[in-house]
């Protein structure tokens, strides 16, 4: 079975209206890769710009309430993601998990939400340094899938990223073989929650993704493209990323 590959650009808290031209060259490198997915997620502020820059190329957002509308000072919800033309929502980010504190219970209700609005939901998933160095990565990863993904989810609306806090943004990532075995356990829970739609999930791997090594992540079995931060903010970065994807 052929997984289309997706490679996802998350641009967290960076970026302006003065960066987007960084997008045309994405943009160019995205369309001689008919063959993969290829999204951008900048900042809400960023979203609608960016598609008037870009109209043809796929946008999302960083996260979502899992409330539809009502009184949530500072938020934005899927349906206002939607309307704006963003197609994709990530959600579960380790940052927000730190930072917000956000639990898998609320990852799961933003996932369902999200869905049920029309995005392609991308749920981050990865262990910390001292669960990774303690041997506890498995149970965690395996925790945070049974605790964040809603059942009725589907290979065309989920997608699963896994990244190791430890990996994020430090230039360090895990050998090849740790990251296939954590995609495999990643594939076998994904079938055992959703049945035959968890064999077409799309798990990308993220953490530290660059030009450099992104060719030799993605032929890794199960890894189905790639989350990038980092390297997303510019085309320079990351058009070699798309081009080792195709
Ligand atoms: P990085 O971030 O590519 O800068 O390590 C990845 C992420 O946090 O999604």
């Amino acid at each position: 079975m052929t997984i289309r590959k997706l490679i996802a650009g998350n641009w967290k808290m960076n970026g302006s209206l003065g960066m987007l031209h960084e997008l045309d060259g994405i943009a160019k490198a995205t369309f001689n890769h008919p063959e993969l997915d290829v999204v951008i997620c900048p900042s809400f502020t960023l979203i609608a710009p960016a598609i008037v820059r870009q109209p043809d190329m796929t946008f999302g957002a960083q996260d979502c309430h899992y409330d539809e509308s009502g009184s949530h000072t500072g938020c934005v919800s899927a349906p206002m993601l939607r309307e704006v033309g963003a197609s994709y929502v990530i959600v579960g980010h380790s940052e927000r998990r730190i930072e917000q504190n956000e639990t898998n219970e609320e990852i799961r209700a933003k996932t369902t939400t999200a869905i049920a609005n029309g995005l392609v939901t991308i749920v981050c998933i990865g262990e910390s340094r001292a669960a990774h160095a303690s041997g506890q990565a498995l149970p965690i990863i395996g925790a945070q899938l049974d605790g964040c993904i809603p059942p009725d989810a589907t290979s065309d609306n989920l997608v699963v990223a896994y990244e190791p806090i430890w990996a994020i943004g430090t230039g360090n990532t895990p050998p090849p073989e740790s990251i296939a075995e954590m995609h495999a356990s990643i594939r076998d829970r994904l079938c055992l929650l959703l049945g035959s739609e968890g064999k077409k999930v799309r798990i990308l791997y993220g953490g530290s993704v660059t030009g450099k090594n992104a060719e030799e992540l993605m032929a890794i079995p199960d890894v189905n493209g790639t989350l990038v931060g980092g390297a997303s903010l510019t085309a320079e970065q990351f058009v070699p990323i798309i081009e080792a994807g195709g």
